[in-house]
């Protein structure tokens, strides 16, 4: 067990500590649970403490009268200054379960030119459905709906409907054709995730788009040294994201390429640490010498 892989497992826990509630099928809704937690991680979770960003940021902009989500949009950018996408390789729930699914053995695919055009229209879907949808339907009929949630999200699928629906009798009668829909999409989506490296964070999530904004500016993550940097490529060769180049905003920070890069130009950003790249450290022994 790598040790990426245990923060991941922690920091799943600790998104959802009331583990309990997945037998009795109720939602934990103590004082916590108005915090937004770094993952993608459903409110409607039983074992959840507290509230998915996107989820709350679609409240706010539902209902009659939708409300500027000033809390929210503050908890994100914190957390995408703070971090960026070190949040999807490290802390996010719903980005280790699909690394998870992707250890299964079988037939993978790999990137290509496709995977690439996917991961730039995340930016797309993510501002239709979290942004655009929801005020649509408010103008157009007066109340809004969290258009994300409703009709795609397969995080809340897999952690909110199918737990509570498993455990609550009177909510499976009243499932619907979205409750169909949903169901049908997140199959479409855990086959993606045994055959692709993680294809909810790389092509669908809002979440992922939004710190993948920051992440070069964040205060943690990966960096590479334009210095040292040579343009070969091994990193993103060797990457399951996206990437074009380590550090760029489909780098979700997990480290893997580290030790592939010829000229040793890929880093960990840290704060107070940035006068030290390796560039800049090479520069100081040799000095030194
Ligand atoms: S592997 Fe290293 S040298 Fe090659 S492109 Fe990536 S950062 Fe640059
Ligand atoms: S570029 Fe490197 S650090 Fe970033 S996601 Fe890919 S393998 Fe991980």
């Amino acid at each position: 067990m790598d040790k990426r892989f245990g923060v991941q497992a922690l920091a799943a826990l600790l998104h959802n500590p009331h583990l309990a509630n997945f037998l009795s099928g109720r939602i934990y809704r103590g004082p916590t649970k108005v915090i937004c937690t770094p993952g993608l991680n459903c409110y409607s979770c039983p074992g959840a403490a507290g509230a998915c960003p996107i989820g709350s940021l679609q409240s706010f902009l539902s209902g009659v009268s939708p409300r500027f989500p000033a809390y929210v949009v503050g908890a994100i950018l914190l957390m995408a200054l703070t971090f960026g996408r070190f949040i999807c390789g490290w802390l996010c729930p719903f980005g280790f379960m699909q690394e998870l699914l992707y250890r299964l053995p079988g037939a993978k695919l790999g990137k290509s030119s496709l995977t690439k055009r996917l991961s730039q229209l995340k930016y797309v879907w993510s501002l239709l459905f979290v942004l655009v949808l929801p005020l649509l339907f408010w103008g157009v009929t007066g109340i809004g709906i969290p258009a994300f949630c409703k009709f795609i999200c397969p995080a809340g699928t897999l952690e909110g409907a199918v737990p509570l629906l498993l455990a609550n009798e009177t909510l499976r009668a009243a499932a619907g054709a979205i409750t169909v829909w949903k169901f049908a999409l997140l199959v479409v989506f855990l086959a993606l995730m045994v055959v692709t490296y993680r294809p909810f964070c790389r092509w669908f999530c809002p979440l992922g788009a939004a710190y993948g904004c920051f992440n070069r500016k964040a205060l943690f993550g990966i960096a590479v040294d334009p210095q040292l940097c040579i343009h070969c490529g091994r990193c993103a060769k060797v990457c399951g994201m996206d990437t074009a180049i380590a550090g760029d905003r489909e780098c979700i920070s997990c480290g893997d390429c580290l030790k592939y890069c010829p000229t040793k130009a890929i880093y960990f950003r840290q704060p107070f640490t940035k006068a030290f790249s390796p560039k800049k450290c090479t520069e100081t022994e040799k000095s030194e010498n």
